[in-house]
């Protein structure tokens, strides 16, 4: 269930093991393939890529990065991601991976159903829907819940699911602009009116965003750009403004991931806050061990244990990314704490190690 990167990775690795699969997608081709989210690939998501045989594109057209600023107090902090673990992270939009993976579908003539409405899921492994007007059932040894945080999998089990949640008393004003980024790595800005960071999608797009209130409406372009240079600290480079929006921060866990027939995977069983870059790569992490289990009933069991092993390193990665980076709260006490730990962090070449560890992406798991 579920065309987003979660729900085709599955089906291309399946496909490579000779295994059966269909895949139902409740939006448009054109509209998944537009979306914009996340850009940043770990290390492990890129080597997923070449092992499907998609990498191609990835490696010509992604930008590899070996190191990211944090930057404070008016002054920029490299932590030299490659030099400390031999690895790196590369910027190829998640829209490309998912192109990719709709391309490699297709080209193989298996079926992918967009626009597919009433869906239902019977955990026990029958699933309804309607594609193209017509009322279809599904008998399938397996479900895989790939269809995200709004997705209809997860509701269907909630009975049986415990939750763990923390809503963040802020969002993320994001832009995508037609101008050179202002730097060639990503800054991450820690500043007393909030958190910036400037990112990229090419030599051509720059990607920036800037803390604000959860319910913000998108400012002014104008007011946008002057935020940007003052939480940086510099004159950022500015452009025609083609796409923004605000993104609400949450972190959100279910345990299990599985009852009976039904494997949630992706954000379907848990979201982070986008800080430290992981939403996509954890949905590729969790996809790439239940390829790996479908078949052999102890790991398919083993499933939800060893899934949320890294999901929750991931979780505390990114909670602490976010409470180390954002205006959290006007107490003085916290800033001060903050400003601490960021000073550590660029200084203590221990803890700059275990970020660029956790940044660079722990390796995934397969059964
Ligand atoms: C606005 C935004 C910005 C983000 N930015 C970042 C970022 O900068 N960095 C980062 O790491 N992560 C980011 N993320 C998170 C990242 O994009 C997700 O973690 C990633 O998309 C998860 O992939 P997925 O396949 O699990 O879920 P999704 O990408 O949500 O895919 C689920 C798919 O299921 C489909 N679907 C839903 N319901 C049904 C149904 N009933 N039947 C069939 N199909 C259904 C949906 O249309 C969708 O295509 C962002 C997310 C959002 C929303």
């Amino acid at each position: 269930m579920g065309g987003g990167p979660a729900g085709l990775m599955l089906g291309r690795l399946l496909e490579l093991r000779g295994i059966d699969s269909v895949i139902l997608e409740a939006r448009d081709r054109e509209y998944v393939q537009q979306r914009v989210r996340a850009g940043v690939l770990e290390q492990a998501t890129m080597d997923l890529m070449d092992e499907v045989g998609l990498g191609e594109r990835m490696h010509a057209e992604g930008l590899v990065h070996e190191g990211v600023e944090l930057r404070f107090d008016g002054e920029g902090h490299r932590i030299a991601l490659t030099e400390l673990t031999g690895r790196a992270i590369t910027i190829y939009g998640q829209q490309e991976v998912v192109k990719d993976l709709i391309e490699a579908r297709e080209a193989s003539d298996l079926p992918l159903h967009f626009e597919v409405s009433d869906v239902s899921v019977d955990p026990a492994g029958t699933v309804r829907y309607t594609h193209d007007g017509e009322s279809h059932i599904l008998e399938a040894d397996l479900i895989a819940g790939c269809d995200g945080f709004h997705g209809v999998c997860r509701p269907t089990i909630a009975d049986v699911l415990t939750v763990y949640e923390r809503e963040y008393p802020f969002g993320w004003m994001g832009i995508l602009a037609e101008c050179a980024p202002s730097s060639e790595e990503l800054i991450y800005a820690h500043h007393e009116r909030g958190f910036a960071l400037a990112s990229m999608r090419s030599h051509e797009i720059t990607r920036m965003y800037l803390q604000c209130a959860p319910d913000a409406q998108p400012w002014e372009d104008e007011a946008i750009w002057d935020e940007l240079d003052r939480r940086f600290g510099m004159s950022v480079n500015r452009g025609p403004v083609f796409e923004k929006g605000v993104t609400p921060m949450r972190s959100f866990v279910v345990e299990p991931m599985q009852h009976e027939r039904l494997f949630l995977a992706g954000d379907a069983a848990h979201i982070v806050p986008p800080t430290g870059a992981k939403g996509l790569n954890t949905a590729m992490a969790d996809v790439a061990l239940l390829a790996s289990s479908i078949g052999d009933e102890a790991a398919l069991n083993a499933y939800t244990e060893r899934a949320l092993e890294r999901v929750w390193r991931v979780q505390h990665f990114s909670w602490w990314m976010t409470s180390m980076l954002h205006r959290m709260s006007d107490d003085p006490f916290e800033t001060q704490i903050q400003r601490s730990q960021l000073r550590y962090t660029v200084t203590s070449e221990a803890q700059a190690t275990a970020l660029a560890f956790s940044y660079v992406g722990l390796p995934f798991i397969t059964a």
